[in-house]
Parts: structure tokens; sequence; C-alpha cells
């Protein structure tokens, strides 16, 4: 490959216009022309952008071997003020410069990418010259026997030395001759003129503090990230200290730019930037989130107003206090686990006339609700909620409630914790008709029973597990419907202590096969030498097989086969009514009666007052037919007798 005859290797901070311009000098060429052809493979065009901007870079092959350790990076960032700039880029501009810096130039180069980056950063380079600090230069002549230039003295505002404390001086190269003439620092600064030296500085001190801000930059700038990340930054340090509100609207206008004016004096802002208009027009960029107008000169000043140096704005955590506090912000949804705890973000905030309105969202359930008042207690507003949307979850479990035909509307509305009406609206909407679900276990219960209704399902939940000691909640729902899902609400410990979960519930088998064993051993002895008047149910049987009953009753449908024996067995209310009735008929008909009444199974059948109400219909049936049968005629009614199976 061709290669320049040689490359500079660059000095500290040296700026890229000054390794061209020693190059220029060591090659030997008279013509500023040529050399900058050989150079660049351009005209002269572009010698002032080299103070400042990686120009050319796809030449690095050109001038360097890959071995010379310098690279493009190296050049980008320790010879251009790209890091310095890059505070003030678009994030576009930004992150396309530091791929480049990242992945090496690319073969046809970035010259599209640099002209935004010199039409950003607005330098007007009439009446211009190149500057240096004299003991930087002394101190470079007796280091590297040569002066340069330096990139920090070029930079605006930058007029003190941080290093020496001096004052920068202009040199006698105008960037207007850039164009034409090479100003190698070794031969422009040969006689140094330093007569401005005397001259004191008013500001000296504030201009100490952004030349060092500005060298700090250049080694540490990128790691803003671009003007983005420090303009929203200005934002939350603005609500912070009070100068807008939590949606970025100033609250004194005027506020800002006083407080900058009293940190800033107005006659150093005047001489540092130094403008026909007002020298703080900048200021409403802030206000407005417009600050990729800002410049790197104004990030200085802001920074240091706003964190104390640019360092520590850097560093800065602000604490983003907004009205309604900090998230996560609980979720309103009564169904949801998050529910008074957490899960809501704030989806949006603005300001409606006086008031703060803010909409907050649970991602976890859907509802999405407003607040309009940030002093309200949580607690207080969820008295009178604002809804705006109930979530997937409502409406997932709003269909399965109306699904289901034992629950009333209103069950189904205190179920979901709303009102009736939000239920109908939603009915409507999803096309069902709710007057046709009026049936509903609580509703459908004894008129004369007061009961509220967490007493209620909590009754008949104890009931059901006396019968059940093993419950799932899916048992539950099938033999209370609404019970499972009203109380997970209102008392979901003491649910939540009475239920297993479905899977956990053991396997029965082994335990139900022995035990069958032993009631079918029981039944039998009953048989032989129990009492024939008793009914027989599970009770008796489990009795006299020494197995705890309600084992038997919590495992039973788990255990076909242990039912099936049952089945056979067990009589029924009404099937032992109707045998222990006509054993007695008879009894009275073979000790000669002539009628067979209540009176006389009334003590010998005994039954609980519930029952005979219950068994009323069966009980005057069967007397009457067993009058007809075995008293009003002579024929025998060995159809009723032996009734009793087996
Ligand atoms: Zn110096
Ligand atoms: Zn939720």
């Amino acid at each position: 490959m061709r290669r320049l005859s040689f490359f500079p290797t660059p000095y500290p901070d040296e700026c890229f216009y000054s390794i061209f311009s020693r190059y220029y000098v060591r090659s030997g060429i008279i013509s500023p022309k040529t050399a900058t052809e050989i150079f660049f493979g351009c005209d002269r065009s572009l010698l002032p952008s080299t103070v400042y901007f990686p120009r050319k870079l796809e030449r690095l092959g050109y001038w360097v071997s890959p071995d010379s350790g310098i690279t493009g990076k190296k050049l980008i960032c320790e010879h251009t003020a790209y890091p310095y700039h890059s505070i003030s880029h678009i994030k576009d501009v930004y992150q396309q410069m530091e791929n480049v810096i990242r992945d090496g130039i690319p073969e046809g180069g970035i010259a599209s990418l640099v002209h935004r980056m010199i039409s950003k950063s607005k330098y007007v380079f009439a009446g211009q010259y190149l500057r240096y600090c004299p003991e930087c230069a002394m101190e470079d002549m007796g280091k590297y026997g040569e002066a340069y230039w330096h990139r920090l003295p070029q930079l605006p505002g930058v007029r003190v030395c941080p290093k020496h404390g001096c004052r920068i001086q202009n040199s006698s190269s105008p960037f207007e001759e850039m164009r034409v003439r090479i100003y190698p620092a070794s031969y422009v600064l040969r006689n140094m003129d330093n007569e401005t030296e005397g001259q004191g500085l008013l500001y000296k001190e504030e201009y100490l503090s952004i030349a060092k801000e500005t060298e700090w930059l250049l080694g540490n700038g990128r790691r803003f990230g671009g003007h983005q990340p420090i303009s929203s930054k200005y934002r939350e340090l603005m609500r912070e200290q009070g100068y807008t509100d939590f949606h970025g609207t100033a609250i004194n206008k005027e506020a800002l730019r006083h407080d900058f004016v009293k940190r800033y004096d107005e006659e150093f802002i005047t001489e540092l930037l130094p403008y026909d208009g007002d020298p703080l027009y900048w200021l409403r960029y802030l206000q407005e989130s417009i600050g990729f107008n800002l410049r790197p000169i104004h990030h200085i000043l802001l920074m240091r107003f706003f964190a104390g140096s640019v360092e520590s704005f850097l560093n800065i955590e602000v604490k983003k206090e907004l009205p309604y506090g900090n998230g996560p912000w609980p979720c309103t949804n009564k169904l949801c686990s998050h529910y008074r705890k957490d899960g809501a973000r704030r989806v949006e905030i603005c300001k409606k006339w006086d008031e703060v309105w803010a909409w907050f969202e649970c991602p976890y359930c859907g509802m999405r609700y407003r607040r309009s008042d940030p002093e309200q207690s949580f607690e207080e507003y969820l008295k009178k909620p604002c809804i705006s949307d109930r979530g997937f979850l409502f409406e997932q479990r709003l269909k399965e409630c109306l699904s289901d035909p034992e629950l009333s509307l209103n069950e189904v509305a205190d179920l979901l914790g709303v009102g009736a009406s939000t239920i109908g609206q939603y009915a409507k909407k999803s096309g069902i008709d709710v007057k046709k679900r009026r049936k509903a276990s609580y509703y459908s219960r004894d008129a004369d029973n007061n009961e509220d209704k967490t007493a209620y399902y909590r009754r008949r939940v104890q009931e059901e597990l006396q019968k059940m000691p093993v419950m799932s909640c899916k048992d539950l729902k099938e033999r209370i419907p609404g019970a499972y899902e009203w109380l997970i609400c209102k008392e979901p410990e003491w649910i939540h202590a009475r239920l297993i979960h479905e899977f956990d519930k053991p396997k029965w088998n082994e335990w139900g096969e022995a035990a069958l064993v032993e009631l079918k051993a029981a039944y039998a002895e009953i048989q032989s030498s129990g009492d024939k008047r008793k009914r027989m149910n599970i009770s008796w049987l489990a009795r006299v097989a020494g197995i705890n009953r309600d084992d038997i009753y919590g495992r039973l449908r788990y255990l076909p086969e242990m039912q099936e024996f049952f089945d056979e067995v067990c009589e029924t209310q009404e099937e032992w009514i109707r045998r222990r009735y006509t054993e007695i008929a008879y009894e009275k008909k073979k000790a000669g009666g002539k009628e067979f009444t209540y009176g006389d199974v009334k003590r010998k059948v005994q039954i609980r007052r519930g029952s005979y109400e219950r068994n009323r219909k069966l009980i005057e049936t069967l007397i009457a037919e067993l009058n007809d049968k075995l008293f009003m005629s002579n024929e025998q009614g060995t159809d009723l007798c032996n009734h009793r199976k087996r």
C-alpha cells in the first residue's frame, strides 16, 4: 500500500491541524497546496476545520501503518475537540461517532457526519486566531524540541491556562488565512510576544474554572452520552430546585435567570459570550426542552450553576419528586394481588385547571385509574376512585362469574367489588342477559335467614367440611357456588386455612382398599347381630368398623368402590322410613290392629322435626298406602314387606 512518507507522532492535546502543519514543516514541501493535496488529498479549504474536527480519517491507512499505535479512536478522542463537542450532539450524531470510535473508521469515511458536527458547532472563524499558552509553549519546546498547537486554548471561553494560570494568547495566525497559508507553531511562536501578559483579568477565577471544565470535557465529555441525558437532567434539577413544576412549566419565569445572574456576574457573561442581544437568550432553550441548541460553553455554565462542577453534574443523582410521590403506586383492583400495595405505574400526568391529574396503570391486572388531588391520601381516594379502565383481570373474572348461573347480579357485583350497575353495563356490552341469572346460592337461601353473606358462606363451608374435611378450592366451588369467590375477598386467611390445593390431595387408594374390607365386615356383623330397626348409614358402618367417619366423608369422592358399596347397602331416609313403617304396620296387623296411624310410628321411628317436615308428604302417602293395603282390604301387603335391601 502506498503510504505517506512519514506521519508526525502526535503530542499530548495536540490538535489535528498542528499534526498536519508539523508534517508540512518536516516534509520539506514548499507549496502549502501540494502538501495539503498529498496529506489530505484535497484543496486547502478544509484546513481551518482541522483545528477542531476529524477530517479525512479514511486516509488513516495511508497516513500510518496499522502497528503505529495511531488509531481512529486515538485521533478523534485525543486530537480533535469531539469529546468536548459531544455534549451538545444529538443522539444520532453521538451514537454514530461512538460507533466509529468503537469499530474504526469506515472505508467511505465519515465526511457527512463531520459536516453535521461542523455546522452544529457554529464556529465563526472571522477575527479568530490560533491561540496558545506561552508557558505551555516554552515547556513543549524544552520537552519536545518544538512548540505545537494545543486543542484546549482554541476552545470558547478558555482565556487562562488551567495548568499555569497565565493568560491564553492570540497568535499571529488568523483562521481566515489558513485557507492559503500553513502556520506551524514552531515558526509562529518563535518570538513570543507576551506584552498582554501583564494585563489583569477581571474574572480570572471564573475563567480558570471554565478552562479546567473545558479540559475535563476534552478528556471525559463522551461519558455524558450526548445532550439528551444532560437536558433531561436539567429538567429534573429545575423541578427539584423549584424553578418549574412537575410538568416542566416555569413557576417563576424570571427566577432562573435571576439566580443565574446572581451566580455569574452579568458583566462576566457579556464578556464571555459576546452577543448583540441578550447574552442569556439561550436560557430559554433550557426551559423549552430544546437542549440541542445549547453549546458546550452553555453547558459548562449550567452544570456549574446546578451542580458546582461539570463532573459533579455528571455524577449527581436527581431525586424525582413528583405529585403523588414516587412509584410504584398501589393498585386499586380488589381482585389483583397488588391491591392497595404496589404494582401500578404512572402513565400520564398533566395539569387540568388548577388540579394535577395523573393516570396510573397496574400491568398485573390492567386496571387504570385517575387521581386529581395529590394531597388526598390513597385510602381516602379508594373510597371513591375514578376508574378509567377495569382491565383484563376484571373482565376475565366478570365473564367467569356471569357464566355461572348460580351467581346473582348483585353477588357478582359484590364479588368483583363494584356496583351492580357497572356489572349491568358490562354485561349489556357483552350481550349477556343478566335477568335470567336471578337464581343464586346466597339469595336463594331461606327467607327467614338474616345472616350476612360472610357469615352465611362461613357456616355453609363449615357444614360442607363436616361432610368433606379435605376440600380443595375446586371442590368448594362445585359444592357452594359463590362461596370461594366471596370468602377469598372477605376472609382470605380463614378460607385458605380450610382448603388444600387440588394437587395436594393425598392418594387415598391404599387407605380406601383397607377401609372397604373393614366396612364390609362391619356390615355383615350388623346384619347378623345389629339392631335392624336402625337406619343403615355410613356413620353406623364406620363406628362398627372402627374408622373415623369424617375420614370417610372427606375421601369418599376419590374412592368410587367404597361409594358403590355405600350406595348398595346404606338407606336413604326415605328408604328407611318406608321400610320401618311397613315393618311396624305388619306388626300391628299381626297383633290384630284395625288401623295404621302416625301415632304407631311416632315413637318407634324417631325422626327430627326438620326431617318430618321434609318427608311429610312421603309419610302421609305411606300411611294411607299401608292402611289401604293391610287394613282396608284382606290382601297381604307382601310387596311392601322386606323392603330392606339384601
Ligand atoms: Zn500553560
Ligand atoms: Zn393490579
